[in-house]
């Protein structure tokens, strides 16, 4: 402990005030005590000392009154004349003690030279009267402090006097002492002699002490004065006519302390010296007994801060040594503590972000480095989700984890040690870090088990089945659970690291969709669609060449991505795969009892030359895939630019389309259906035209199956049958009479399930005859789901709608479906028409389809007439009504009112050939 900061340590501060109060308290009591005996002795001393002054002091007035009374004596004894005795002859020297001689008569009267006041003169006088003449007489004449003491001898019968010199009488000089205050007091303690006049209050004060008059005591007197006092009385009168003086003699209290205060000086300097000692002596044992205890202070506020290198290293030889030895290795074994903690927290912090399996082995082979030492531990891992099995090896912690060249599965964690630590050098431990699904992970330490070694095992552990369980939800989230395919986003996750700028070159992508899922979802049942959907996946799967991946992109959609680094060859591969997919599919697919062949639309695209990002690229295979879809079923497209624009125009249709009905956009044209024989119009076809802002009249050909693709079809379609079946009413109370109206129905609409209440509220809003109603079918409408079509057409036509079949020909029915159908006409498409006259094929077929209709009872109808001669064919051969343009196109409302009324196409018609 430095010197200056002594004062500063409290707890040194209050050992040495402790030490200083213990050794000045004892001390303090005992000088005190000391003093106080002391000076109390030294007061009864200078008490006694006083009492014996006075005493000595009325001893010698006693010793010269009787010397003076000898030498008057003597004088009368020798008969000596006062003159010669005034002037000191006759060898009497009495001139210091006497003042002056006088005779007394016998009868009183006073001779010689003693010159007195008359009062004294009086009081002498009346004394006299008193005195007696057996022996000496003392009278005292005046008042004190004047006062004249007179001795009188007798002188035969008269007296002999003298004056006595009060002075010499009581001169002190004789006693070897200097009395401050000396006072001698008559009878009635007046004072009749003091050394001094102003004593007044020195005796008043001393009244107890003279009441007694042989005693001795302090008096305190003034404002603090103090003097030790004595009376001594000095009886007179078994030898002289006067009762007794008392001496008073008054020390001061300093004069008589004088060796008291000496004893106080000294005494208090020796105990100022010995509580000073003792302050040293304290001061420096302190010092020493508590250096140590500061050096451990200090020693633990540096452990309190972490610097655990902090040494005490005290060399006292005692218990402080031994003290702060334990205290060096406990130091010692916090720090080792404290680092081990450190490290394991760093290994925690970076297990617990470490992204990767790869991340995590390193991390804890760094840590195994740091608690267990270089070259000791290995670790292991292995990955059950990599296949085939690989294991993670870290040869020997300090390396960085590497993936050994692929294993056989381990089978068991003692195989994956031997799989992660060969050469294992005899002697070592493992340890298991985790086993479980889909990871398993081993320490391996070589020679004695390390305590570290299992708690890196833990955070390792929990690292691990967090990155696990992390790897479990991403490969959930990117792969699809039917296909177990990756889905969407790890497609684009994928493409974004393909087209990364040191990645490959060209991206070919192909998208495949199943045609018609939606209708063999609808025929096998969703579990057979399931199986279907696996075995299209395991298919596709199988075809995948290496560099290349597959993905399922939404219901009956997927994807192959592959990369090249020639465009050409690209398209090349694209091309091959696509008719492999093709095949594939073609190839029939056994579920249940009914085998089923497949066909897919692909469309390809390239990256980059059709597209930057993998949103182009989907725009781009959507584009090519629509188009296949329309144009080649079962084949494949590239992508081309124009493509695009058809479907950017597309989805401007379909855009403008929404509100097209809301806009009252939509208006409907009545193309006349008439009689063969008589000419005269029998029926209309409604057909559904746009009035398009800003471009005008659309055609179905622009809309149509734009509408049904986007399912505004069924809109639109609601829309016609309400309008026509208005319309019809209209007419007929306008005095049309017309046997039909026919309106056209697609697929779509027909599988809309809202689409027969809409028919059955248009005719009951209009009050329309249901049989005056036909809807028009194609026969392609029904293919797709024939059974549930069949049931449809049968409860509209329950309503008591009549049903027709539209383009009848260009489909798939085949005379076993026309059986099935619930028909009440057809209408011969115009393929076979349009070859007429000239065709005998088309003519037959005609024919056949005539006597068909005929023996079935339905209503047939040929369209697409445009020349008389095809007209006349059909006549000839029985069909009994026409449509075509040979007789009218497509009229607006009006227009048709004014064909049927005239019979002929009026001159403001406005759709062009
Ligand atoms: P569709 O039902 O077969 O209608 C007959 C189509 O043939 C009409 O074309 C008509 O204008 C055209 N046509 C009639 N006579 C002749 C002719 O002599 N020569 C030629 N070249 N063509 C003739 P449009 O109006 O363009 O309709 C095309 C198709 O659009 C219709 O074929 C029908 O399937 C569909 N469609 C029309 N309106 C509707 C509708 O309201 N709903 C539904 N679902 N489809 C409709
Ligand atoms: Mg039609
Ligand atoms: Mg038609």
């Amino acid at each position: 402990m430095r010197w200056s900061a002594f004062p500063r340590a409290n707890v040194a501060r209050r050992i040495h005030l402790s030490f200083v109060i213990a050794a000045a308290l004892p001390l303090f009591l005992l000088a005190a005590s000391a003093y106080h005996l002391v000076s109390s002795r030294l007061e009864e001393v200078a008490l006694k000392d006083a009492r014996g002054l006075a005493k000595s002091l009325g001893m010698d007035t006693f010793d010269r009154l009787q010397f003076l009374n000898d030498q008057l004596k003597l004088i009368i004894d020798r008969g000596a004349s006062m003159d010669a005795v005034r002037s000191g002859l006759e060898g009497f020297d009495l001139s210091e003690r006497v003042r002056g001689f006088f005779q007394v008569g016998p009868d009183r009267s006073i001779t010689g030279t003693l010159s007195l006041t008359g009062d004294e003169r009086g009081t002498l006088h009346a004394s006299l009267a008193l005195v007696q003449h057996d022996k000496p007489a003392l009278i005292a004449v005046g008042s004190p402090p004047r006062q004249r003491l007179l001795m009188l001898v007798p002188d035969g019968p008269g007296y002999l006097g003298a004056e006595l010199s009060l002075q010499h009488l009581w001169d002190t000089a004789g006693v070897g002492a200097r009395p401050e205050r000396i006072c001698v007091l008559d009878n009635a303690t007046r004072p009749v002699y003091c050394n001094h006049s102003y004593y007044a209050a020195w005796l008043a004060a001393s009244s107890d002490l003279l009441a007694e008059r042989r005693d001795a005591r302090a008096v305190q007197f003034g404002t603090n004065q103090r003097a030790l006092t004595a009376a001594w009385s000095l009886f007179l009168k078994p030898h002289y006519q006067f009762e007794r003086w008392t001496v008073v003699v008054g020390v001061p209290e300093e004069q008589a302390f004088v060796a008291i205060t000496a004893f106080g000086r000294v005494f208090a300097g020796i105990a100022l010296i010995a509580v000073l000692i003792a302050f040293l002596l304290g001061r420096r044992m302190i010092r020493r007994n508590l250096e140590p205890l500061d050096s451990l202070n200090a020693a633990t506020r540096h452990l309190a801060a972490g610097d655990f290198a902090y040494r005490v290293r005290l060399r006292t030889g005692d218990e402080f040594e031994q003290l702060g030895q334990a205290f060096d290795g406990m130091a010692d074994r916090i720090g080792s503590q404290f680092r081990e903690l450190d490290a394991m927290a760093r290994l925690d912090r970076s297990l617990q972000s470490a992204q990767s399996i790869e991340d995590a082995l390193a991390a804890a082979a760094a840590g195994l480095t740091e608690l267990v030492g270089a070259g000791r531990c290995a670790l292991g891992c292995h990955e059950r989700w990599q296949q085939p099995g690989s294991v993670w090896r870290v040869a020997f912690a300090g390396d960085r984890a590497e993936r050994c060249d692929t294993f056989p599965l381990p089978t068991s964690l003692p195989d994956l040690v031997e799989r992660a630590a060969p050469p294992r050098p005899a002697g070592t431990h493992w340890q298991a870090v985790v086993d479980s699904d889909p990871v398993a992970a081993v320490i391996v330490i070589d020679g004695d088990q390390h305590p570290a070694v299992a708690r890196v095992a833990d955070v390792l552990g929990i690292a691990l089945g967090k990155l696990a369980s992390e790897h479990n939800l991403s490969y959930q989230a990117s792969h699809d659970w039917l296909s177990q395919l990756p889905t969407r986003a790890r497609l684009l996750e994928e493409f974004v690291a393909w087209t990364a700028p040191a990645g490959t070159r060209v991206v070919g992508m192909l998208l495949v969709g199943i045609d018609r899922f939606k209708q063999i979802n609808d025929s096998v049942g969703h579990a057979m669609a399931d199986r279907l959907l696996r075995a299209v996946a395991d298919r596709l799967k199988a075809l995948l060449p290496e560099d290349a991946m597959l993905g399922r992109f939404s219901g009956d959609q997927f994807m192959l991505m592959l990369r090249d680094d020639a465009q050409d060859m690209a398209v090349t591969r694209l091309d091959q795969l696509a008719e492999r997919v093709a095949r594939e599919l073609d190839r029939p697919f056994s579920l249940g009892p009914r085998d089923l062949r497949l066909s897919a639309s692909m469309g390809g695209a390239l990256h980059p030359r059709d597209g930057d990002t993998f949103d182009d690229m989907l725009q781009c295979l959507d584009a090519a895939h629509y188009e296949a879809k329309r144009t080649r079923r079962g084949g494949m497209l590239m992508f081309s630019p124009g493509m695009r624009d058809r479907l950017v125009g597309r989805m401007d249709v379909e855009q403008a389309l929404k509100a097209a009905v809301a806009n009252n956009e939509m208006v409907l044209h009545y193309q006349p259906v008439v009689d063969t024989a008589s000419g005269r119009v029998r029926s209309a076809e409604a057909l559904m035209r746009w009035q398009r802002p800003g471009i005008g009249l659309v055609m179905p050909g622009g809309f149509i199956e734009v509408a049904e693709d986007s399912g505004l079809i069924a809109e639109l379609g609601r829309w016609a049958v309400a309008e026509a079946c208005r319309q019809m009413v209209e007419w007929q109370a306008a005095g049309i009479r017309l046997e039909t109206l026919n309106v056209n129905v697609s697929s779509k609409q027909l599988a809309d399930d809202a689409f027969l209440p809409a028919v059955q509220q248009a005719l009951a809003d209009s009050g329309l005859e249901p049989s005056v109603l036909t809807l028009e079918v194609t026969e392609s409408a029904l293919i797709d789901n024939f059974d549930d079509g069949v049931e449809r057409l049968k409860r509209l036509r329950a309503l008591g709608v009549p049903i027709m079949i539209d383009d009848f020909g260009t489909g798939y029915a085949s005379l076993k479906y026309l059986k099935l159908l619930p028909v009440d006409g057809l209408k011969i498409d115009r393929m076979f028409v349009k070859d007429l006259p000239g065709s005998a094929r088309d003519e037959a077929i005609v024919t056949s389809v005539v006597s068909l209709s005929r023996a079935s009872g339905f209503k047939l109808v040929a369209e697409g007439i445009e020349t008389r001669a095809q007209a006349d064919v059909l006549h000839k051969h029985g069909v009994p009504y026409l449509q075509g343009f040979l007789f009218a196109k497509g009229l607006p409302a009006d227009q048709f009112v004014d064909f049927v009324r005239l019979g002929e196409v009026p001159a403001r018609q406005v759709e062009s050939l």
